[in-house]
């Protein structure tokens, strides 16, 4: 074990207040979750490593029971994420539909897992007239297929990481950040690699949520094997504004409804009685004020310094 304080995986700082630990599911050792006295931020010490993320992480079998890589990589259609990528998509069109672009519209989604996202602006083609011109970036053997098989432009993370500034008009960063290490190091290179009027689409979990706050570490999000780094509305914004970016407020509805049929994957009859009620708008905003999915402000490059 160190001898020294860890320090903050957003803002660096040294003064970090010890929560508590649990156990790895996999990894039979304790980790402890410390919150930053600066920014907010909540994250676990050590770093598991991405050795985790293997094919039975990928199948739902490793600390992620909600994932399904496979499914999705076949056919995205069949699985909910639909719900969600429309509604990224909505908040993409009505940001294009103020900020017309003059030419073909570059859209990096890193940390594009399955594919699913990507798949989906392939097929819708355009965004405010313009045609979509898709990059991914992720690790691992769908990453490979993705490049391999379906012929997009795959780029692994030194590549991107020279790739010129300003070259896209949309980044997302979907359900990604609470996976790094050092997600200061990802939200400078978004920065540096958006457009000035460039837009960030970032989801993650809310610590700062009503069920998140009740139950602290013992929150089911709080997986210290995977999920290291872990925002709130404060933390995310104020790591925003230290690369540059301004916070955007956005107000979800189908990535809501997303959550709450992926966190009952595995309880069929549970999962037909929330699609049925995730009919009704009141019953999606409470979920939404209960979990504080749009608290969480996604980005903007600013135009002019
Ligand atoms: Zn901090």
């Amino acid at each position: 074990m160190s001898a020294s304080a860890p320090r903050c995986r957003a803002c660096g700082s040294s003064s970090v207040l010890l929560r508590g630990s649990k156990p790895g599911q996999f990894i039979k050792r304790d980790f402890e979750f410390y919150t930053c006295a600066t920014c907010s931020l909540l994250f676990v010490e050590p770093f598991a490593g991405f050795e985790i993320y293997n094919d039975a992480y990928y199948r739902g079998a490793g600390p992620d029971p909600f994932v399904d890589y496979e499914e999705e990589y076949r056919d995205w259609r069949r699985t909910d994420r639909g719900l969600e990528f429309d509604d990224l998509a909505r908040l993409a069109d009505r940001h294009l539909a103020a900020h017309p672009p003059r030419g073909p519209i570059e859209w990096l989604d890193f940390g594009c897992g399955a594919g699913g996202f990507l798949k989906y602006l392939r097929e819708r083609g355009t965004f405010a007239g313009q045609p979509l011109q898709l990059t991914g970036h992720d690790l691992g053997s769908y990453a490979e297929l993705l490049a391999r098989e379906d012929r997009f432009r795959i780029l692994d993370l030194d590549t991107i990481a020279r790739e010129p500034s300003a070259r896209y008009d949309v980044i997302s960063l979907i359900e990604v950040i609470e996976h790094l290490p050092d997600p200061s190091a990802v939200i400078a290179l978004i920065s540096r690699l958006l457009k000035p009027g460039g837009l960030l689409l970032l989801t993650t979990g809310n610590m700062d949520g009503r069920v998140a706050r009740r139950q602290g570490i013992h929150y089911r999000y709080c997986a210290p094997e995977i999920h290291i780094s872990l925002f709130n509305p404060r933390s995310l914004a104020a790591l925003y504004k230290r690369h540059g970016l301004s916070p955007l407020s956005v107000r979800y509805e189908g990535a809501v409804s997303f959550k709450v049929l992926k966190s009952l994957r595995h309880q069929p009859v549970r999962r037909a009685l929330a699609r049925a009620a995730l009919h009704l708008p009141p019953f999606v905003r409470a979920v939404d004020w209960l979990y504080g999915v749009s608290a969480m402000p996604c980005a903007l490059k600013p135009t002019a310094p």
